[in-house]
């Protein structure tokens, strides 16, 4: 931690001390000016939390405590400084996080995600033209193959170029036994979480050049596997390897290729069916802090996933686990 990063940091502790984490839904740019309102991790809201169901695929608006994605607080460098990014699930929780840490480093963002999380999406949307940058929305299912190439296309022609595709999307559903997930399970989950990745890279990869980084979204899932997801665990195993293999074949041509892989995240898949009602209510006990991750403390590993600084950093595995290890 540099010296001014520890001092905002104390000085976000400060004004959070004994505050409950909620990240206010209204836009606010960073600009580097106001005063952090970072809290301190510590914090952050801990298990037991209120039961809550939504039907799938779930609102961050409407999740009590609300996720922090760091609205008020992610503060940009001009890391990506005139880049143009995709992010899939970018309208909710880690996605999110990451769109916003992207326009605040100055990159100009497009963002998937269901027709059915507008109210999110449009938050997003606000929150990106907070900072000056282009904001593009496309919803849609990625279970489509025809739907990810003309994601791509539109994504590339509105930001004028594709630099930075980040996978983020994926469907989590739990399940008790192998015994109940259906075919159609199944084939949901892997469309989302592995075919949509495959065909979303191969049709950036149609538009991209030197300089290009896709991010990944893997998870500690991929080397611990959970008992009652276990369709979801096989993805994200998928994913990282997918990362390893796409980084070595796309070194020669300066692409690279990183993911980043979080333990639990206080985001709507864990209340719209990723995990039960008996597990969301102490979600995130388990790890060594006690408490699940909140997007904004993820955000900054996307950006390093896909910062021009880190050019020799290509297939690899980037953790925020909260201490459980990392899968790779
Ligand atoms: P989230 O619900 O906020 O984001 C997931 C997004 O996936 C949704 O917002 C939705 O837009 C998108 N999505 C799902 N199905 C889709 C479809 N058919 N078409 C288009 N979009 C679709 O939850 P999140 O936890 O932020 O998930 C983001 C990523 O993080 C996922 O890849 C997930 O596997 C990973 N992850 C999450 C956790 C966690 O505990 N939350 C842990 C490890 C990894
Ligand atoms: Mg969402």
């Amino acid at each position: 931690m540099t010296e001014p990063d520890r001092r905002a940091f104390v000085t976000g502790a400060a004004l959070a001390a004994g505050a409950v984490v909620a990240a206010p839904a209204a836009a606010q740019g960073s600009g580097g000016a106001k005063a952090a309102t970072t809290p301190a991790a510590a914090a952050y809201p801990k298990p037991p939390f209120p039961v809550q169901r939504q039907p799938w695929p779930g609102l961050a608006s409407k999740m009590n405590p609300r996720p922090d994605h760091g609205e008020t607080s992610y503060k940009g460098s001009g890391k990506l400084a005139g880049k143009r990014a995709l992010i899939t699930g970018g309208d909710s929780g880690i996605g999110r996080a990451a769109a916003i840490a992207y326009a605040r480093e100055g990159a100009d963002v497009a963002i998937n995600y269901l027709p059915a999380e507008e109210p999110d999406a449009r938050e997003v949307i606000a929150l990106i033209r907070a900072e000056g940058r282009k904001a593009v929305a496309i919803p849609g299912d990625l279970r489509d193959e025809r739907f990810c190439r003309k994601l791509v296309a539109q994504a590339a022609e509105q930001l004028g170029g594709l630099d930075i595709l980040v996978n983020n999307a994926a469907r989590q559903q739990t399940r008790p036994t192998i015994a109940d997930i259906s075919s159609q399970d199944f084939d949901d989950t892997m469309k989302t979480n592995v075919y949509a990745p495959f065909w979303l890279t191969k049709a950036a990869l149609e538009r991209m050049g030197a300089g290009a980084v896709i991010v990944n979204t893997s998870s500690e899932q991929a080397g611990d596997p959970s008992k009652d997801i276990v369709d979801y665990a096989m993805t994200r195993a998928a994913v990282l390897n997918f990362t390893k293999g796409m980084a070595k074949q796309l070194a020669p041509r300066g692409i690279r290729v990183n993911a980043v892989a979080p333990g639990p995240f206080w985001t709507p898949l864990q209340v719209s069916g990723g995990a039960t009602p008996e597990k969301q209510r102490v979600f995130g006990e388990s790890s060594p802090m006690g408490r699940p991750g909140q997007p904004a403390e993820i955000a900054a590993l996307y950006v390093a996933a896909a910062d021009p600084a880190l050019s020799y950093s290509t297939g690899q595995i980037f953790g925020s686990t909260g201490g459980n290890g990392q899968p790779a």
